[in-house]
């Protein structure tokens, strides 16, 4: 049995603290904030006497492309709900607004039904749809080649970027739309296909969790619970010739067998003093952006046709815009049987009537280059034979099957090191 130390206590720390303590270890999880789950986080709030729990965080997984985590949620015997996916684009200070629910819905106005452009936008969604799953079929999309010369190069139309393919990158990623034409495009058009986002009809179910997400937490962290310790901001993990120093912040360092760094890459590369080479480049290779997320009843986010209200809502803005503005409708997303509507806006920037907002919160998000893939590729050989091993959902994708998928990498490669 080896003591080892977790940094962090989101879906990838607490994932890997479970799996190595099933391993016969001991595990201390230190986490800076003073309640475990970070972008886990279901929010009770009171409105009219009544109180709910509403996600601003995590919200949904999909039974296609979260195997591990749907496995693990079995296992605890959390209980789930079939929700929907749809989503709708908006522009501030203008009439357009088109949502993917229905025909109706796609050209809400007679400016969009008499528009060539919008027409085009929805042909060349088809045609994008085809284009890809060909290309990846034929294997022709070259590694590196982002996304923005993938579009160039088949000759989309500029609605067709600016109105569905960019926003609706700049919703799944929270990034920039600009940040959209970095993307490494075969890393984008892996992504679309297994979510099923080039198909019309054959998608995967997407689910919430009964209660809201943070309903797996306690199950996932029973077992080792005493060992948790909130409030505790890890400021360095040092290897030394026989193990791992952990220092907590105002607190002497402690020495341990081995660590996982669960937290953000730029937060880890902040912490950890001596990391390998490989670890270093694979760390610096993803960096963060912070958003602002804001919880409230404000519906002038939300489409003005009540039609278009879908479960994602993407605000398009004149400027070019440093930040996404995109609202979840919570009532659908979490099957909220409830007279008032409930949101989560990410980066609403002063948007929001101050009376309706509910809370506020700041969460960073993995920002994906071309460089990024290659480097994630990596992972295992950086953490193989280490004291010190790193994971996180920024190590794939940025979801939480990443999270957790790496984080069983990452335990497996720390327990095969130190043994049991
Ligand atoms: C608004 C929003 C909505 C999302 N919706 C979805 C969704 O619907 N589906 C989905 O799959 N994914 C979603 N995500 C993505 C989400 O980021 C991932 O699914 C996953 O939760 C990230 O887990 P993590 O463990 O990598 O990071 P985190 O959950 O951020 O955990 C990292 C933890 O490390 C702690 N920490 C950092 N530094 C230190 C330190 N020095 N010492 C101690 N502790 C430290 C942090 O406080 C934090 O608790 C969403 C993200 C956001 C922000």
């Amino acid at each position: 049995m080896a003591r080892i130390a977790i940094v962090g206590a989101g879906i990838t720390g607490l994932g890997a603290a479970r799996e190595l303590h099933d391993n016969g270890h001991e595990v201390t999880v230190f986490e800076a904030e003073s309640r475990v789950g970070g972008h886990t986080h279901t929010v009770a709030v009171e409105v009219d006497g009544v109180t709910r729990h509403i996600d601003t965080g995590f919200i949904v997984y999909n039974e296609r492309t979260y195997p591990n985590f749907i496995a693990l949620l079995d296992r605890l015997g959390v209980k789930r709900q079939p929700t929907t996916m749809g989503f709708s684009v908006m522009e501030e200070g203008s009439s357009f607004e088109y949502a993917g629910t229905s025909l109706a819905t796609l050209a809400p106005s007679w400016k969009l039904k008499c528009s060539p452009s919008h027409w085009r936008m929805i042909a060349d969604i088809v045609r994008f749809n085809r284009q890809v799953k060909k290309d990846l079929a034929n294997e022709a999309i070259p590694s590196q080649q982002t996304l923005g010369e993938y579009l160039r190069e088949h000759g989309f139309s500029q609605a067709f970027r600016d109105r569905y393919l960019m926003p609706m990158g700049a919703a799944i990623w929270s990034t920039p739309e600009h940040n959209m034409e970095q993307f490494e495009a075969l890393f984008f058009a892996r992504f679309f296909y297994n979510h099923g986002l080039l198909e019309i009809h054959d998608r995967p179910q997407w689910y919430t969790l009964i209660g809201g997400s943070n309903a797996y937490l306690a199950p996932l962290t029973e077992p080792y619970r005493d060992q948790i310790r909130c409030s505790s901001p890890v400021t360095a993990v040092e290897a030394t010739d026989n193990g791992v120093r952990v220092t907590v912040q105002g607190h002497e360092a402690e020495q341990f067998d081995g660590a996982v760094l669960a937290c953000h890459s730029d937060q880890a590369r902040a912490i950890y003093k001596q990391p390998t080479d490989a670890q270093s480049a694979l760390l610096a290779a993803v960096p963060y952006l912070d958003n602002e997320v804001v919880m409230h009843t404000d519906a002038s986010l939300m489409p003005h046709h009540r039609s278009c209200w879908a479960a994602w809502n993407y605000m398009l803005q004149s400027e070019h815009p440093d930040k996404p503005i995109l609202t979840y409708y919570m009532n659908e997303l979490m099957c909220l049987d409830d007279p008032v509507d409930f949101f989560v806006t990410v980066n609403p920037e002063g948007r929001i009537d101050p009376d309706k907002v509910l809370s506020m919160h700041h969460y960073a998000h993995p920002q994906f280059s071309p460089d990024s893939p290659a480097a994630q590729a990596t992972l295992g050989a950086a953490n193989a034979n280490q004291r010190v091993v790193v994971a996180g959902a920024w190590a794939r994708n940025g979801f939480h099957e990443d999270g957790y998928s790496t984080a069983l990498e990452a335990a497996g490669a720390l327990h095969q090191t130190l043994g049991s």
